[in-house]
């Protein structure tokens, strides 16, 4: 399967490509992570991409194409792959089309705009790409990761306005790839819900029913 997940930041699409992936054992690719990661190795990319990341604009198309060209060709992604936080703009969803790489879905996890704002307030993530929540799924030992038992901490663009600003450059810049999709035929739109597990079975029926599972 070769699934795009998109959503506002806050949406859960993180969260929902990791258990796509381990249930499919397919990579789940996020620009994010790979941003940041190279932020924290202090990388000519990771300098470049703190100036985009750091205010919520986005990275510069031809950046993130060139990432996201270099994943999908790498052997990992042979039986499939999720593509989790790209394409985030009209260009960049061209981009992928020229590579000729099929797309079987694109999932768009749908949550309105004053909720993402109230979750992003509790959002834990680890270093090791782990993401939790204080209140809607919180660590089995506080501030902990269960995966890895790194200390957990809040992404410095989880704060309250650079969530604003995310946000508006994904109205902006993101939202218009959702009728990009539809008029492609492969749009699976799901509602966000206030529980993990409920999004997770609402999103496993939705692609079962895309014929995408
Ligand atoms: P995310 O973890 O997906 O919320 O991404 C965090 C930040 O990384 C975004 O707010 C952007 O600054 C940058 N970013 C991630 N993916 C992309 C992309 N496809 N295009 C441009 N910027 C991106």
């Amino acid at each position: 399967m070769n699934l795009i997940i998109m959503g506002a930041p806050g949406a859960g699409k993180g969260t929902q490509a990791e258990l796509i992936s381990k249930r499919e054992n397919i990579p789940a690719i996020s620009t994010g992570q790979i941003l940041r990661e190279a932020m924290r190795e202090g990388t000519d990319l990771g300098r470049i991409a703190a100036r985009y990341v750091e205010s919520g604009a986005l990275v510069p198309d031809d950046i993130v194409i060139g990432i996201v060209k270099d994943h999908l060709t790498s052997d990992a992604c042979r039986d499939g792959f999720i593509l989790d936080g790209f394409p985030r703009s009209v260009a960049q969803a061209e981009a992928l089309k020229k590579t000729g790489v099929r797309i079987d879905a694109v999932l768009v996890i749908d949550v309105p705009d004053e909720r993402i704002i109230r979750r992003m307030s509790g959002r834990q993530v680890c270093r090791c790409g782990a993401s939790f929540h204080t209140e809607y799924l919180p660590p089995k030992v506080e501030d902990v990761c269960d995966k890895c038992g790194s200390k957990l901490f809040i992404r410095d663009d989880d704060k309250p306005e650079t969530v604003a600003n995310r946000l508006k450059t994904y109205h902006e810049y993101t939202e218009p790839l959702i009728d990009f999709y539809r008029r492609e035929g492969l749009l699976v739109k799901v509602e966000g819900q206030e529980k993990v597990e409920d999004t997770t079975e609402l999103v496993r029926q939705a692609l079962s029913k895309a014929g995408a599972e």
